[in-house]
């Protein structure tokens, strides 16, 4: 018998040590907490309870008693309260200190039990029996602590009955119920013991062990550390956010490794600060700043079937994202100071084209006009001669700062193409007397092959489309000393009220290299220096070329073989105007391009003012006029052409645009809003040396009749006359 004793002492402590290796490698949790320090409780009661059997003497005897007790009395604590944590019955700190106080007493007490009687009454040696053993008699305490033990069984079967009734769901029944048994052996092994039908061994020992296997099942079954629960947790602490599990109590029953990086003090159980920060943060839509990460805090609750089981609170670290948002937030204002920086430069920059443009042609306006005012004289042939020049160097000076300044323009982006009706065939008859008067005496033969079936009005940019195709026909005939430069346009598609025209100048001249077609169109770019020497330019012609035809939709293109000759092309859609075909436009009466013709009239009885600032432009107008027989008026500013209009009844105003004190666009906006029909229909004139975008539609939004450019173009102020006086006016020159 006693053998037998021994042996499953052996057993017992051999079990104990297996689960203590098992659970003491899972995951930290109070349940495995309570589990470890049972399953150590019990160990040193199987230990000590083997060496009391083994005594032979008193004192080995009662030696061994004392090392059983240091864990006795844990035992049923422990059983306690790991059985009330899975029956969830909350327990208090407060209640758990005092136990562990009382059972820590009789700890005390049977370590001093031979200085005293208050646990053990008599303390005896006995060879009778199954084996030799103490024979102990019960004084109060022990009475009491073995009925106190005696409550413990009753009360956890109860909650365990208790909650095995309230439960609905079957997995929680199995378990309370499997919780019940366990309390049952408990208390089987109590009565035996006390029947005394062991002889003196403790079997409720015995009882406590089948319990701890019991519940280790019960762990297994529960799946409390089941290899997925685990991989789960793995998973979980791995995880970039912190994550918190609380019970319906506020009692943190989980958290992830995470979380304690996060929250150093975090603990099981209540960590109220903890929860508060937490809770906090979500509330006030605050971050979590610690250790100089940032973290925003979310919860959310962990519901089943309508029951609430707790809360679990995500941490997400927001440290790079809120460094992201930040870098992206600095360099969207860096972005924008810069973008800043360079409108306002380039504002700056179209501010100075735009003074460059006033500023250089209001005084080529005069040498250009006062040129011409001399060549209207008798000049001995030499002179003559030296006034031409001067004119038509003054005239190639002012296309290169309008070549300029159309670059600049459309670097800056302000050029804008401004569509309106245009006669397509006095275009072209414009751009061959050009051509023929640029070939001059050289061999080449200009050939205007044109589709006679484009309609004769269309709708676009005329300037610029002219523009274009002027200096590709210039550059043709530049670059070719004999044979043949063919302007030839084309209807190329046709749809409803658009037309596409295929636009191409050929040339017989010495042709492009093909390395030099790459950089062609480069600005400043001039190519086949050696050969072209002597052939003035700037290389801006086909960059300004090529950029026009792209605002207007199309592209420039080339082809040429080095010594043969070259062709550039373009394709174009425009607007159709009327059914008119152009037809043979060379029938076209040529405008009057050279001065006399201009002068086919006479006004002697027509007023107007001249509205002009600029002193010596105020003579040029005045005697570039002269042969019309008009009386002119001057005023210096806006405001004076504002008090003389309201004086003296004029049949038209040329008003100038910038101007000191009041500029022209002010005061023909003032002279509008006067009170009278009159002053709504005089004809005003913008006469502007500005050639900036959008100032044409500034001159007729101010109320402007009619435009006239810088320097003056006497066929443009025969137009404009004829346009705007009153017809009764306009007497015949008798020649
Ligand atoms: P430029 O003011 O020098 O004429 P462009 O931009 O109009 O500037 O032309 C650039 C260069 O392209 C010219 O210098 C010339 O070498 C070459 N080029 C342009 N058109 C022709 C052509 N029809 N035949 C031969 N070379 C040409």
């Amino acid at each position: 018998m006693h053998t037998f004793f021994v042996v499953i002492q052996h057993i017992g402590i051999i079990i104990l040590m297996v689960e203590f290796f098992y659970v003491v490698r899972r995951k930290p949790s109070r349940h495995q907490q309570y589990m470890l320090f049972l399953i150590l409780a019990l160990f040193l009661n199987f230990v000590g309870y083997l060496m009391e059997l083994q005594a032979t003497t008193k004192n080995e005897a009662l030696m061994a008693v004392r090392f059983l007790y240091l864990g006795k009395p844990y035992i049923a604590l422990f059983h306690l309260l790991f059985v009330l944590r899975v029956c969830k019955v909350k327990v208090s700190s407060g209640v758990i200190s005092a136990l562990g106080l009382m059972h820590t007493a009789i700890v005390i007490l049977v370590l001093t039990c031979e200085h005293h009687t208050l646990f053990y009454s008599s303390i005896e040696f006995t060879d009778s029996g199954a084996f030799p053993h103490l024979v102990l008699g019960h004084s109060l305490i022990y009475n009491l602590y073995s009925m106190v033990l005696g409550i413990y069984l009753v009360f956890l079967t109860a909650v365990c009955m208790s909650r095995y009734r309230k439960t609905q769901k079957p997995e929680e029944r199995g378990r309370f119920a499997y919780l019940i048994m366990i309390n049952v052996v408990t208390a089987a092994g109590f009565i035996i013991y006390l029947s005394g039908i062991t002889r003196g061994y403790d079997i409720t020992l015995f009882a406590y062990l089948i319990d701890s296997v019991l519940l280790a099942i019960l762990i297994f079954r529960e799946k409390i550390f089941r290899t997925l629960t685990l991989a789960k947790d793995l998973a979980i602490d791995s995880l970039a956010e912190g994550l918190v599990v609380v019970d319906n109590e506020e009692e943190i029953i989980y958290f992830n490794h995470k979380a304690q990086q996060i929250y150093e003090e975090i603990s099981l159980g209540h960590a109220e600060a903890v929860l508060e920060d937490m809770d906090e943060s979500i509330l006030e839509n605050r971050d979590i700043v610690r250790d100089r990460r940032i973290y925003t805090a979310s919860s959310r609750l962990i519901e089943h079937e309508n029951e609430y089981y707790g809360k679990m609170y995500v941490l997400t670290d927001a440290t790079n994202s809120y460094h992201y948002a930040q870098s992206v937030k600095e360099q969207a204002e860096i972005m924008k100071e810069l973008k800043e920086r360079a409108e306002s430069a380039n504002q700056a920059k179209s501010a100075f084209v735009s003074n460059m443009s006033h500023e250089i042609r209001t005084p080529m306006n005069a040498v250009i006009g006062l040129t011409e005012v001399l060549l209207r004289k008798d000049w001995p042939a030499e002179e003559r001669g030296y006034l031409l020049n001067i004119k038509s160097s003054g005239k190639a000076l002012l296309d290169l700062v309008n070549d300029l300044l159309d670059f600049s323009k459309i670097e800056a982006g302000k050029f804008e193409i401004t569509n309106d009706t245009y006669d397509f065939a006095q275009m072209l008859r414009d751009i061959q007397v050009i051509g023929n008067t640029r070939i001059g005496e050289k061999d080449v033969r200009l050939i205007m092959d044109i589709d006679e079936k484009i309609p004769r009005l269309l709708y676009g940019d005329e300037l610029r489309v002219r523009q274009v195709i002027i200096n590709i026909m210039n550059n043709a005939i530049k670059y070719t000393d004999e044979g043949y430069v063919t302007v030839k346009i084309k209807q190329q598609k046709r749809r409803e009220d658009r037309v596409q025209l295929f636009i191409s100048v050929k040339d017989t001249g010495q042709g492009i290299k093909k390395q030099d077609l790459a950089t062609l169109f480069d600005a400043f770019t001039q190519v086949d220096l050696k050969k072209n020497k002597g052939k003035e330019g700037t290389g801006l012609g086909l960059a300004i070329s090529r950029q026009l035809v792209e605002l207007m939709g199309g592209e420039l293109s080339v082809a040429s073989e080095y010594g043969k000759g070259s062709e550039f092309y373009f394709t174009l859609w425009e607007g159709i105007e009327s059914e008119e075909m152009t037809g043979d436009f060379s029938e076209i009466k040529e405008l009057p391009e050279n001065e006399e013709e201009a002068f086919t009239f006479t006004l002697p009885d027509a007023k107007i003012l001249l509205v002009e600032d600029d002193e010596i432009n105020q003579s040029v107008a005045q005697a570039l006029f002269e042969p019309f027989e008009m009386q002119i008026d001057i005023a210096g500013n806006g405001r004076e052409a504002l008090e003389m209009v309201q004086k003296t009844q004029y049949d038209l105003i040329f008003m100038d645009h910038f101007m000191p004190v009041m500029d022209g666009v002010e005061a023909a906006g003032k002279i509008r809003a006067l009170p009278d029909e009159y002053y709504k229909n005089v004809p005003i004139i913008a006469l502007s040396a500005d050639a900036v975008k959008g100032v044409r539609e500034e001159f007729f939004a101010a109320g402007m009749n009619d435009f006239v450019s810088k320097p003056i173009v006497m066929s443009e102020i025969s137009r404009v006359l004829q346009r705007w006086m009153p017809e009764e006016k306009v007497c015949e020159r008798k020649s």
